[in-house]
C-alpha cells in the first residue's frame, strides 16, 4: 500500500489573504488563510426577502465557522 502522506487538501470555493494573521478561536492556530463556502438558498418562505447566496468563511485548518454573511457575493 501507498503511504498517506497528508490529508487531502480542503475544497473551498476561494480562499483569502487575511492582512495580518488571526487567531481561530476553535484550533488556536495564526490564520494567515480563511476559506470561502458559499451558500446556496434551497429553501424559502415565499414572503422572505433574503437574497438567494451568501458565504462563510471558516478557517482553513479545522473549518470552524468564523462568519456568514447573506447577500453582497457577486
Ligand atoms: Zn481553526
Amino acid at each position: 500500500m501507498s503511504s498517506t502522506p497528508e490529508p487531502a487538501p480542503p475544497s473551498f470555493d476561494a480562499e483569502y489573504v487575511l492582512e495580518m494573521p488571526l487567531r481561530c478561536p476553535s484550533c488556536g492556530v495564526e490564520m494567515s488563510v480563511v476559506g470561502v463556502v458559499r451558500l446556496m438558498r434551497t429553501k424559502v418562505n415565499f414572503i422572505s426577502m433574503l437574497p438567494r447566496r451568501g458565504h462563510v468563511i471558516v478557517c482553513s485548518q479545522c473549518r470552524w465557522i468564523l462568519s456568514a454573511e447573506l447577500g453582497g457575493v457577486t
